[in-house]
């Protein structure tokens, strides 16, 4: 019984940037624990084998190539989803960039592609997810934010202000939307090996100074991230709204 509060068996969760990485591990961990799930990325060729990787585990899977920052694409592929196949109960806007530059030289583009990437695109498809799950007074949004919405650091202070951005929207969400009876949450990962920070886990002195500095002594792996997902995305999160939860080997929690 109480592992049925787990349970996605059923639902549909679309998962956006799932083609590698964080937004990957998430997709298997929800499949794992019943859910299809929709793969979402720019690039079909990654698309195809990563869908070829899931019927090889027996993993319930389709895809849907577009790019976060094109919300008339992206509208158009959800609407077309719902009215095809059914609902989408479930979305993660996990689909992020970094650029890193020291902050009086950070081009002017570049920061205009991190706020279209990482915060305007959360707002934008979000609002057509809920278009959707408020008529049918459910549904679970969640937001992947970062550490970053709670320190700074030195060359990424743009990517800071996103993800500070996407904690502080997720609490609008939850203002807005929780009466509708959709929950929106967030999780903010720590420092995770993926294709993203490889500039971070290629530089020993960076890798030395991260492990001592973090509590639990290490990086994160991504299938770590897998457990805060599923409980956001399924009814044992039921009453829970707005949070950000860290999910970073306590990070957050010491000097
Ligand atoms: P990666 O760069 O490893 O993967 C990004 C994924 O998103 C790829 O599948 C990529 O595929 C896709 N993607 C990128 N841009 C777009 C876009 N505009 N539209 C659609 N898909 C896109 O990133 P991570 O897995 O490391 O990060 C995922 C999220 O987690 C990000 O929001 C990041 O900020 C956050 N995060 C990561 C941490 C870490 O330690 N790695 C720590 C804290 C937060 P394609 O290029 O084919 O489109």
């Amino acid at each position: 019984m109480s592992l049925n509060l787990f349970s996605l068996e059923g639902k549909t969760a679309l998962i956006t940037g799932s083609s590698q990485g964080i937004g990957l591990a998430l997709a298997q961990g929800m499949a794992r624990a019943g859910a299809h799930v929709i793969i979402n990325g720019r690039t079909k060729d990654k698309l195809f084998s990563i869908l070829e990787e899931f019927e090889r585990d027996g993993l319930s899977a389709s895809s849907m190539c577009f790019d976060v920052t094109d919300s008339a694409t992206a509208r158009a592929a959800f609407d077309e989803y719902e009215a095809d196949i059914g609902p989408i109960d479930i979305v993660v806007n996990n689909a992020g960039m970094q650029h890193r530059s020291p902050l009086e030289e950070f081009p002017d583009e570049a920061f205009e592609k991190l706020l279209q990437t990482n915060i305007t695109s959360v707002f934008q498809i979000s609002k057509i997810a809920a278009a959707h799950m408020i008529k049918r007074g459910k549904g679970k949004i969640i937001n992947i934010s970062s550490v970053n919405a709670a320190l700074a650091r030195q060359t990424i202070a743009p990517y800071t202000a996103t993800k500070g951005a996407v904690s502080n929207l997720t609490k609008g969400m939850a203002a807005d939307w929780a009466k509708y009876g959709l929950q929106c949450n967030a999780i903010a990962p720590g420092y995770f090996l993926t294709p993203l920070n490889k500039a971070l886990s290629d530089d020993p002195d960076f890798s030395n100074w991260l492990t001592k500095r973090t509590p639990a002594g290490r990086w994160g792996n991504v299938d770590e991230l897998a457990g805060a997902c599923i409980f956001l995305a399924a009814d044992a999160s039921s009453f829970v709204n707005g949070h950000t939860l860290f999910v970073d080997g306590g990070l957050t929690v010491s000097v």
